[in-house]
């Protein structure tokens, strides 16, 4: 096949919002249409109106634009040439399966059962070459084994297996990346292919997700939607990069990587056959290593509104204030707790106690303010430091610790150094006295 004929799809069925399993489906297709120059379309399979709600379409267009998965085509809304295109909806296509099934029923493939209509299967095996899974062969010599099925209700409705294949056949679809739960679908599709002369998509069924301990994922787990992926401080890219390795990895194991890179490694060769593990912490690895790839410019701009959500005025220095925990940090909703000491001090009860256990602390500590006093170039400030220690015949251990938490009030966070060099002199030397007269 030529690459510029490739032409994938993701076909929801809008539930109220992206699943991980779904968002990873999309992502594959979008992937390989990407890898190939080919189009990637997207098709909302709302035929089912109960379950459908504007609210759950739009969850899946939310979720798919903040991964940056775009579509390339669909049904102008306004019937102009240019403009916003919207997706493919099946509720609206209702005429197409029609004129589909007229077809079906001038050859005699279908007939009416209790009001509503089966498709007779031709009772021959039937193989299925899957690009992911292998060979499949289902024999539907014995009807009593498989019998014909129903495709259109006796309300009218067309049910999944129809629809599917029709816009399939319609949107030119060359290649169908779907989740394995799919897999026994494909010879009922490969039949309804066959009835209508066209040549079948190549299908290629991907892992299903499970969670770390074995057991299926499901709605209700942990990062189960994509949408709260961003209010949790994940980039885009980040979660781009998890989901593209929940079933797929590149030959060298390469782990991390841009987008423009995975696109260019993508292959279905690359896909596993065995299910795919989620790993919420494996997520928030990667997060932390895309968020360590940020100038100090583009870390502070991705952090800035998730401070001001937790309340926190942007600060002056606030880049520098960034900076000091972008290697801190797995996820940018952790950016405020582990900011907030520079803006007010606030003793964690634990820590003070420990360093109130140490004799020598409070003395090492008023003596290090009067020497930080002294000095002129502020950048000697963290030298001074093990300097003052040692004066006073202690190790600078003695010191650091309890320096660290008379400026921080916590036991971790950012370098010393660039703690005194954000707080500045004034401030470094008013938290030290302020610590000596609490301790
Ligand atoms: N609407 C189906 C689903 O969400 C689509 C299956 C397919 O991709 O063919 O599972």
């Amino acid at each position: 096949m030529n690459d510029s004929q490739v032409r994938t799809r993701f076909a929801p069925s809008p539930t109220g919002y992206l699943h991980v399993g779904g968002a990873r489906t999309a992502l594959f297709n979008w992937l390989f249409a990407r890898k190939h120059g080919g189009s990637f379309v997207l098709r909302v399979e709302d035929t089912d109106e109960a379950r459908n709600t504007e609210e759950a379409r739009q969850a899946i267009f939310e979720g798919m634009q903040w991964l940056g998965l775009d579509w390339d085509e669909g049904p102008q809304a306004d019937g102009s040439s240019s403009g916003d295109y919207g997706p493919y909806f099946q509720s609206q296509r209702h005429a197409v399966y029609d004129q589909w099934f007229e077809q079906l029923r001038a050859d005699n493939r279908v007939y009416e059962d209790k009001g509503a209509w089966r498709f007779r299967f031709a009772r021959k095996p039937v193989i299925m070459r899957d690009l992911i899974c292998g060979e499949v062969t289902i024999d539907y010599t014995n009807e009593s084994n498989t019998p014909d099925m129903v495709i259109r209700r006796s309300d009218g409705s067309y049910v999944f297996h129809f629809v599917n294949v029709v816009d399939d056949m319609e949107m030119k679809i060359s290649h169908v990346l779907r989740g394995e739960d799919h897999l026994m679908n494909t010879p009922k599709h490969l039949q309804l292919f066959e009835a209508f002369g066209v040549e079948a998509p190549q299908y290629g069924h991907i892992p299903l997700i499970l969670n770390k301990d074995g057991s299926k994922m499901s709605k209700r787990d942990t990062g189960a939607a994509v949408g709260g992926y961003g209010k949790e401080g994940y980039l885009p890219e980040a979660v781009f990069n998890f989901l593209a390795l929940l079933g797929w990895s590149p030959k060298d194991e390469s782990e991390v990587m841009p987008v423009s890179e995975i696109i260019e490694r993508f292959s279905l060769e690359g896909v596993n056959r065995s299910p795919a593990k989620f790993d919420v912490e494996k997520c928030e690895w990667i997060n932390q290593q895309h968020l360590m790839q940020l100038s100090a410019g583009e870390f502070a701009a991705a952090a800035a509104p998730y401070v001001q959500q937790a309340g926190i005025d942007l600060p002056e220095n606030f880049t520098a204030i960034a900076a000091s925990v972008q290697e801190k940090v797995r996820r940018l909703a952790e950016v405020p707790p582990a900011i907030a000491f520079f803006l007010e001090l606030e003793f964690d009860r634990e820590t003070l106690d420990k360093v109130r256990s140490q004799e020598v602390a409070k003395d090492l500590l008023e003596k290090l303010a009067d020497a930080l006093t002294l000095i002129d170039d502020w950048s000697q400030a963290k030298e001074t430091i093990g300097a003052t220690a040692k004066a006073h015949g202690a190790k600078p251990g003695q010191l650091m610790f309890p320096t660290r938490v008379a400026l921080s009030g916590q036991a971790g966070g950012p370098d010393l150094g660039a703690i005194l060099e954000i707080l500045g002199k004034e401030e470094s030397i008013r938290r030290i006295r302020h610590t000596v007269s609490v301790l």
